[in-house]
């Protein structure tokens, strides 16, 4: 039991999108200890070995010697920031926003924000940009996360929205991952998923993955596909379920349209045909059509696989075809069901904080939308103007088009891909903006100014986790230093931008986070993903939602599409056509090795946070180019050798180690290591800016997410 100084808070895991309950136990000022809530329906109790450290990353000296804890400015690029007060950098930068604004319009600006704000945050941001200042250059690390979900997922069942459910795992007869090392990406609905095989002997599950990774040791069936060749297997897959009968005529006749052309498509993809592309067995392609196609309930779950690809949207809309042409779909147990990377990306989703979407699942290309979006703020009209999309955005500051860059809760100097086009941009921006509950992330020398920002532990407000699950978080103990929270910051610039552009409106007058939830779930009414049923204290009271949840509802919706019913204008869903493309960099004499990017088990995205507990490297100690153990021998590599990796954008250094989950002419590299570390440890040396140092910028055409998953590259001894 707690003494009377001590007390528990609720939270969630700042880390992945399964968005799991925390106790956060404080002695008044410092958090003390974090435990899984046992109430929260995303956990019950449990944590991984992130969520079960987050205690340590909270310790005072810690806090005093990582986080940024009063805002700096610099007048000049080549002195130091020093520190100033609140009001001073505020003034500042209302001042050089109105002018820039006046003299090279509303674009000149751009904002580049992250899937770990909370959804206030993101709706803040975006009001600023859209409806303040009047450009869609509002762009989040979300594009390189789940962008291609989401136009798969618009492109098919229209709308944004995953149709499935956790319990959906407990209930499915048959688990098709793929893209996906959830055992390490996601691990408390792993665990999940080995109860359920534990509970239901004849539950199967497949996984298709380039690397066999511990996800894909645990399966029944281990489809060791080439990179990129998801859309081929996919439609293989449907070509047998045809052959087979084993589609669902009367469902795709009721309920879709597009089946016809997509047929013909999909003819072509025999087994044969398809084996080859994806250097599988045709014996085991049939095996998992049948299984998927005779499942009373296929559940997929997929990451970033699919999604970090030029091909990314096509491989989530070939994937969702799949499971309209079987209705493995609104059904126990059954659905496409994309895993969210990060712990928000879905939050932000919500409130349309992307370059092409609006409040509430509208999109920035539908003038009803638009319309509507500037009743709802009061403002005359939202720009039609396609903003900038991250990728685009940081080309856009190179090249000087962009003059004026806010950065709030990412690091793009080390996850952005194609580091060298980054830095340049960094470096051309007239004014670098970065709000940071860190300073010393990789981004933090190219700030002019810097904002302290509040963070894990401090903040209030809501989250959306994968299955459409919204948790308020309530902070636990006050930030460090003047840090300030990221929606505070926004209103107190915003209201200052406001009066020095004389617009005569009063769009931020929010006193408190509540205050600006409160407008969001208004923008809601009458949507797919309608939360008007929802307060601050019900969730307080009755714990986590799922939506929709709308007026008068009395529990949210757990699975989507039941009836048939699709949220597009003729109410059924379309299938996609999606002839296979192969990756957009392919390997040649030059650069014969096909290098894969990913997540290690026990460390978070560019490790501001896990990078400072010790015990979080006992897993993997030091960033490493993982190759299999032929391709060593050929030459003549052993373990802990240093060598140069090289792809057409640059070159770094790692120590090589054999790795029984590659298949000879392939390469793996952690995606979490940045300059500080690589550097640190005495690798990559001058100029080591990390993995992505190396990787590709080329985008999916229509979701603009960069195909972070493969690059050419040579690999030479160093
Ligand atoms: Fe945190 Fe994800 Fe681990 Fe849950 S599974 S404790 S949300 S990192």
């Amino acid at each position: 039991s707690l003494t009377a100084a001590r007390r528990e808070t609720k939270a969630t895991c700042c880390y992945c999108g399964v968005g799991c309950g925390v106790l956060i136990e404080t002695d008044g000022a410092q958090i003390t200890a974090v435990r899984g809530d046992p109430d929260h329906p995303a956990n019950f109790g449990r944590l991984c070995t992130k969520g079960s450290t987050l205690a340590l990353t909270a310790q005072p000296l810690l806090q005093q010697q990582a986080r940024a804890l009063v805002p700096e400015m610099r007048t000049e690029r080549s002195l130091p920031r020093t520190a100033t007060s609140w009001d001073a950098t505020l003034d500042t930068m209302a001042q050089k926003f109105a002018d820039t604004i006046r003299m090279h319009g509303p674009d000149s600006v751009g904002f580049y924000i992250s899937g770990q704000l909370l959804t206030e945050d993101y709706y803040v941001f975006n009001k600023l940009a859209k409806g303040l200042i009047g450009t869609n250059n509002v762009d989040t690390n979300s594009r390189l996360c789940m962008s291609s979900a989401v136009a798969g997922y618009k492109q098919t069942l229209g709308a944004d929205a995953p149709p499935a459910c956790y319990e959906d795992i407990d209930q499915a007869g048959l688990i098709f991952i793929v893209g996906s090392n959830m055992a390490y990406a996601h691990p408390i609905l792993y665990r999940r998923l080995e109860d359920a095989r534990k509970n239901n002997p004849q539950l199967k599950v497949i996984v298709a993955d380039p690397r066999r990774t511990d996800t894909a040791r645990d399966a029944d069936l281990f489809l060791q596909i080439l990179p990129g060749t998801d859309v081929a297997l996919f439609n293989g897959m449907l070509h047998l379920c045809l052959w087979e009968e084993l589609t669902d005529t009367a469902f795709i006749d009721a309920h879709t349209d597009g089946f016809a052309e997509l047929k013909r498509t999909v003819r072509d993809y025999t087994p044969k045909f398809v084996a080859d592309i994806c250097g599988i067995s045709e014996a085991d392609l049939v095996t998992a059509a049948r299984w998927f196609g005779e499942s009373p309930a296929a559940l997929s779950l997929y990451c970033q696989g699919l999604n970090q690809s030029a091909s990314g949207t096509a491989k989530n809309a070939a994937l969702i075809n799949l499971h309209l042409a079987t209705r493995q779909i609104g059904k126990p147990g059954a659905g496409p069901f994309s895993l969210t990377g990060q712990p928000n990306a879905m939050g932000g989703r919500e409130v349309g904080g992307m370059a092409n979407l609006l409040s509430a699942h509208r999109d920035l290309g539908n003038p009803q939308h638009r319309a509507e979006v500037a009743r709802l703020w009061g403002i005359d009209s939202v720009p039609a103007t396609p903003g900038k999309t991250a990728v685009d955005m940081f080309e856009a500051v190179r090249t000087g088009q962009i003059k004026l860059l806010w950065i709030a809760c990412t690091n793009p100097a080390q996850s952005m891909p194609d580091q060298k086009l980054v830095r340049e941009a960094l470096v051309n921006a007239e004014l670098v903006i970065l709000q940071e509950a860190y300073a010393t992330t990789a981004t933090a020398p190219y700030a002019d100014i810097l904002l302290p920002a509040t963070s894990w532990g401090e903040k209030e407000g809501t989250v959306t986790n994968s299955e459409r699950r919204i948790t308020r978080i309530d902070a636990a103990i006050a930030g460090p230093g003047e840090a300030r929270h990221d929606w505070q910051i926004v209103v107190d610039f915003a209201q200052r931008l406001e009066k020095l552009l004389d617009r005569g409106t009063n769009l931020f007058a929010y006193d408190s986070a509540e205050s600006i939830w409160n407008e969001h779930r208004e923008s809601t009414r009458g949507r797919d993903l309608d939360i008007t049923g929802l307060s601050y204290a019900m969730l307080s009271e009755q714990g986590p939602q799922q939506w929709p949840f709308p007026t008068g509802a009395l529990t949210g919706k757990k699975r989507l599409y039941e009836d048939g019913i699709f949220p597009t204008a003729s109410g059924r869903a379309n299938f996609v056509n999606t002839p296979y493309k192969p990756v957009a960099e392919p390997i040649d004499a030059r650069f014969p090795f096909r290098l894969n990017t990913g997540r290690l088990r026990d460390q978070w995205h560019g490790m501001s946070r896990t990078g400072t507990v010790a015990q979080l490297f006992s897993h993997a100690t030091e960033p490493a180019i993982v190759m299999a153990q032929a391709d060593m021998d050929r030459r003549l590599l052993s373990g802990g050798d240093m060598v140069h990796v090289t792809s057409r954008r640059g070159s770094q250094i790692f120590p090589v180690q054999a790795g029984d989950d590659m298949r000879a002419g392939q390469a793996f590299i952690g995606m979490h290591w940045g300059e500080e570390y690589v550097s640190g440890r005495g690798h990559g040396g001058e100029g080591a800016h990390g993995v992505n140092a190396l990787t590709s910028p080329a985008l999916d055409p229509s979701s603009k997410q960069p195909e972070l998953k493969h690059a050419a590259i040579k690999i030479l001894k160093a």
